[in-house]
């Protein structure tokens, strides 16, 4: 078996490069050849997971199948990989600290004084090597969340820094920076890219491939000039330019020979490594650029000033509208901002409505809003987890008449006065937590849309909520036509719901949109696409 070589992915000049979109894309391309990959990232802020951020700060959080809360460049890996990502694919340098704190506490460090370096570097280094240990995988990439230069990012570069001489061949750094182009000068400029090189030089990490991000062509010249005030070959410096789609950029950079340079330097025979069959990305690519048609989607959140906060949903709409032959117009609508008197006016003209998850109460009028007028006027609705759950309490106000149905969430006191149909379920959550985080199984009814649209009866979602459907009114709704149609078995929950006598109205307790994939578009977001544009 040959050794697991680890690449890392550093960033300079400036955030926001897209270094997770390079590590995705070098990931598939690598995996196109028949390699095993996975991608990793290493995110040097305090908070020991993003958990607890609000989705102002990082945007969405994503949850992986084990149920950790993590970064959204976990959801481009396994967009573009279409392989899970687990908890070790992602580590923040608060989660390094508490376990080296944890350490300290029970005395495994014999009475040394706790350091930086080693303890700290070790243990970064540690969670690298933790992904290629099983020998799972012929590639560990890993990106270092930041930029070169931070304060925050000492630790990650000089483990960097330790690893290529621990490792040698089976060890590289790929560094990504920015050529801005000087519009009065007419120029672009190499100048940031030598000083961020220089930055990482100082921390004694000489990078092998630099990847230059780019809005002009970089001519042959300039990579010369850049290859030589940085120490790197010509052939190794590469560009990536902006392209209209972030899924253009392995084929773009599988033209720059990306792959074909790593795996040189890495001592591989190019002669007999097959070439990266990208036939089915690029199939993919090309419906979703020669899309003519539209369909219109309203995504109604209380985040949508940044769409980052929803980035996986609107990636499994992209997947989907390209699937069924559609261009994607999302209009991002918040929900604070909706009521029963403009709800009209703003989702007259769409084809379809996600009602989308969240946390607390605000917006959450707005949601009933477009929840009834999706309802009465047949247009096709999913709504995502707090999306199933106010599709539930709208139901309950104005078909089954509780006009004082409620949540908890949203009203504490409603468990004591008012019809109470979303609660939390103290007993499940004692087991794992103060959430129901990752994937659990869920039973579709045989008669109902769900199993026609997965056609199979069992499924696995992942999930991140607090509250749950209240038992006490299955019966009621079903009645009424909002048939239960998937149940967690084992806990006896409510997964989905859905309206019977309309066009598709499906609400899910789970997250469908973190398992979309290029390859495999979720098979909910793709019904979903298909009922919007079937007029
Ligand atoms: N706020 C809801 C709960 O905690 C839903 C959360 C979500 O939409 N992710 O149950």
């Amino acid at each position: 078996m040959k050794d697991t070589k680890y690449i890392f992915v550093t960033g300079g000049v400036t955030s926001s490069l897209g270094k997770g979109i390079i590590a995705a894309s070098l990931g598939k391309l690598l995996q196109a050849r028949g390699f095993r990959v996975t991608n990793q990232k290493l995110d040097p802020y305090i908070n020991v997971d993003p958990g607890t951020l609000n989705p102002y700060e990082h945007g969405e959080c994503y949850v992986t199948v084990d149920g950790h809360e993590a970064d959204l460049d976990l959801g481009h890996y396994e967009r573009f990989l279409g392989v899970e990502t687990h908890k070790a694919n992602n580590v923040t340098t608060g989660r390094i600290y508490q376990n080296v704190i944890n350490k300290e506490r029970r005395g495994d460090f014999l009475g040394k004084t706790v350091q930086v370096i080693p303890h700290i570097t070790d243990e970064i280094k540690r969670n690298i090597k933790l992904l290629g240990a099983k020998g799972d995988f012929d590639f560990v990439i890993t990106e270092i969340g930041g930029t070169v230069g931070d304060i925050e990012s000492f630790p990650y570069i000089e483990s960097v820094r330790q690893l290529r001489w621990e490792l040698g061949k089976n060890c590289m750094i790929i560094h990504l920076t920015y050529v801005p182009y000087l519009a009065a000068a007419k120029e672009l400029k190499t100048k940031p890219t030598q000083h961020s090189v220089k930055a990482l030089q100082e921390q004694g990490v000489q990078p092998d491939i630099l990847v230059l991000r780019t809005e002009h062509n970089i001519s042959a010249d300039l990579r010369k000039k850049v290859a030589l005030f940085c120490n790197v070959e010509t052939s190794a410096v590469l560009q990536s330019i902006d392209v209209p789609s972030i899924y253009r950029v392995p084929l773009n950079m599988q033209m720059e020979k990306l792959d074909e340079v790593v795996l040189t330097k890495m001592g591989y025979d190019l002669d007999n490594t097959p070439a990266a069959d990208m036939v089915k990305w690029t199939e993919f690519v090309e419906k979703l650029e020669n899309a003519k048609e539209e369909v219109r989607i309203a995504l109604i959140g209380k985040y949508v000033q940044l769409p980052d906060a929803y980035k996986s949903i609107i990636e499994s709409l992209i997947h989907a509208s390209a699937y069924n032959n559609r261009k994607l117009k999302l209009d991002l609508i918040l929900s604070d901002k909706l009521n029963d008197e403009n709800v009209a006016l703003k989702l007259g003209k769409v084809d379809g409505i996600i009602v989308a998850p969240g946390f607390g109460t605000r917006g959450m009028d707005g949601k009933f809003a477009a929840l009834q007028y999706a309802r009465e006027n047949n247009i096709p609705c999913l709504g995502i987890c707090m999306g199933m759950q106010t599709m539930s309490v709208e139901f309950a106000r104005n078909v089954l008449g509780y006009a004082d149905a409620n949540s908890t969430e949203i009203d504490p006191n409603t468990k004591n006065n008012v019809v109470d149909i979303m609660e939390e379920q103290k007993n499940i959550l004692d087991l794992g937590g103060t959430m129901r985080l990752g994937a659990f199984k869920c039973k579709l009814k045989k008669n109902s849309k769900v199993y026609s649209i997965y056609k199979k009866e069992n499924i696995s979602e992942r999930h991140r909520h607090r509250y749950e459907f209240n038992n006490a009114y299955i019966e009621e709704f079903e009645k009424a036509g909002m048939l239960c149609s998937g149940m967690n078995v084992e806990s006896n929950l409510v997964e989905i719901i859905e309206l019977t006598s309309h066009k598709w109205y499906i609400g899910v307790q789970f997250h469908p949109e973190y398992s979309s994939t290029v390859i495999n578009p979720h098979p909910l977001f793709i019904g979903f696409i298909k009922a919007a544009i079937d007029k």
